[in-house]
């Protein structure tokens, strides 16, 4: 599951450039569903080993000190071994997280996520059953995913991420209402990217993000708890994951970009060495400025038009937003220091 990406939305200055500062491993590109809005090529590719795995979090740590880990499919928990692997390997300034579509996710690897508490999981689920059942091909997941969800939220790092394609804009902020109905605190939502948006699906986005806005502000205000992780993340190209990429066959780059179908010719040009000739960071930073171009050569202007359209809508809910943040936090910080 690789859709927890970073968006482009505002973010403090702190976390601003953390995306420099990542490691993206692809663990797999294979994966049981066939979700709409997925661009990801997810046949005939080897899965990363566990000794590969290992390689790519210890030139991570060499290179960078520490940062963001992001494990990556396809489906990760198809590539286990790899998995456990990185996690294991990862020192404390390494922070983990695990994205899944939520299919695997048994009472074993809850155990193991209970185990390594340090591991942050994100699930992919989008909102009341109808929207998110119709928008994967490969299967229905509502109900089993709602089924664990008592369990998935007493972990004590767990984040849904809610997808919102073109054709549930108009119902995004039901979805949303619906996701926090069923216990659901911390949010990373994320518009379909490099999607054919029409402008009135723009304009329910852009409605649907107000309302959402409202419902976390009105939360904010009465001191509930509800955390939104586009605050805190930011990348120089929208939907994609910019950082050190590593892909299944141990192939590295500077985005990942060169998962996506119709970007898979361009998987030689965009290739900067292997795990056993890792390019310098000069190439990497090189590589990731040259991205946004690429992508436009690639995807052509309306598509990369509409990406823009749909990620100012999630910029602007972020911007909307950080008064109101820092007013709670402050208030939270008053509390806690007033409290005998
Ligand atoms: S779960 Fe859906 S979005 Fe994630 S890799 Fe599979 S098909 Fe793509």
């Amino acid at each position: 599951m690789e859709v927890t990406a970073a968006t482009a939305s505002g973010s403090p200055a702190a976390r601003a450039d953390r995306w420099r500062h990542s490691l993206i491993l692809v663990v797999t590109r294979r994966c049981d569903l066939r979700c709409a809005y997925c661009p990801t090529v997810k046949d005939g590719e080897p899965d990363l080993s566990a000794d590969d795995a290992r390689r790519a979090m210890a030139l991570f740590v060499e290179r960078y000190g520490g940062g963001d880990a992001k494990l990556f499919g396809g489906e990760p928990l198809l590539a286990p071994d790899a998995v456990r692997a990185a996690v294991r390997a990862a020192p404390t300034s390494v922070s983990v997280y695990l994205s899944t579509n939520g299919t695997h996710l048994d009472d074993r690897w809850i155990a193991w996520l209970v185990a390594h508490p340090s591991v942050t999981l994100t699930l992919s689920l989008d909102g009341h059953e109808a929207d998110h059942d119709g928008l994967r091909r490969g299967g229905a997941t509502y109900a089993s995913l709602v089924a664990k969800l008592p369990k998935l939220l007493r972990l004590p790092r767990f984040v849904v991420t809610q997808t919102i394609a073109p054709s549930t804009a108009a119902r995004a902020a039901a979805n949303f209402r619906h996701l926090r109905s069923l216990g659901v605190q911390k949010f990373n939502l994320l518009p379909g990217y490099y999607l054919p948006w029409k402008p009135a699906q723009l304009a329910a986005l852009e409605a649907n993000f107000q309302a959402i806005g409202d419902d976390i502000e009105a939360a904010w205000a009465r001191g509930e708890p509800l955390y939104l992780r586009n605050l805190f993340v930011r990348a120089p190209v929208a939907f994609y994951n910019t950082g050190f990429v590593v892909d299944s066959d141990r192939r590295i780059y500077a985005n990942n970009l060169v998962l996506a179908g119709n970007l898979d010719h361009v998987r030689t040009r965009a290739s900067l060495g292997t795990l056993d000739t890792p390019p310098t960071e000069a190439a990497l930073e090189a590589s990731a400025a040259a991205a946004p171009e690429l992508l436009r050569e690639v995807l052509g202007d309306a598509l990369i038009a509409a990406t823009a359209d749909a990620d100012a809508a999630l910029t602007r809910l972020c911007n909307r937003l950080y008064p109101a943040y820092f007013a709670a936090r402050e208030r939270r910080t008053r509390r806690v220091a007033a409290a005998p």
